[in-house]
């Protein structure tokens, strides 16, 4: 039984799809931290998900979910507060039973999370990540899962920036330094 299980961590074969911050406070006109830029790719988003959902991909949204007083909040206007609308996934892309949602406090949805445990239990070998910010939640995130030698691949129609310029150099960053493959 042990010896199963450790073969079958060695060769994890599932794939899960992540959804990286797309809650309502950097998606919502006029919203403190809005990335204007992330309308735009929500619907790229909602194929992605109906995607791997007919695949029997694991569908995770990692989003942040702020103490009111949070550090962050040093760096970037407050935002997503624990608890509140504006730290909720869009209505949209509302997460469906079977799909997973978890909590994280800063950028990389590996720290302080138990996306590691969870991947590790799903059985996941490959991650797909979608979501925002192209250069900071989303780059982190897939640096942390390459780093854990995952396969990482972006699909590069659903992530945004702030700027296009961003946006570029995380990509190129991604693809020539991480070697992560942008889809
Ligand atoms: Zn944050």
């Amino acid at each position: 039984m042990s010896l199963l299980g450790s073969e079958e961590r060695e060769s994890p074969s599932r794939e899960a799809l992540l959804v990286v911050d797309m809650v309502n406070d950097f998606l919502e006109k006029g919203a403190p931290l809005q990335v204007p830029e992330a309308r735009g790719i929500i619907p790229h988003i909602e194929k992605r998900i109906r995607e791997a959902r007919s695949k029997g991909r694991a569908v995770i949204f990692v989003s942040d979910a702020h103490e009111i007083d949070d550090k962050e909040f040093k760096k970037w206007p407050p935002h997503a507060v624990e608890g509140t609308r504006g730290a909720q996934v869009i209505e949209t892309l509302r997460p469906e039973k079977g799909d997973f949602t978890l909590s994280k406090h800063t950028y990389s949805a590996f720290l302080g999370t138990n996306l590691e445990s969870l991947l590790r239990e799903l059985k996941v070998g490959r991650v797909y990540i979608t979501g925002i910010l192209t250069n900071v939640c989303v780059f982190l995130t897939a640096a942390e899962a390459s780093m854990r030698n995952y396969e990482v691949i972006i699909f590069q129609d659903s992530v945004a920036a702030l700027s296009e310029d961003d946006h570029q150099f995380a990509l190129d960053q991604r693809s020539r330094v991480l070697k992560v493959n942008v889809s």
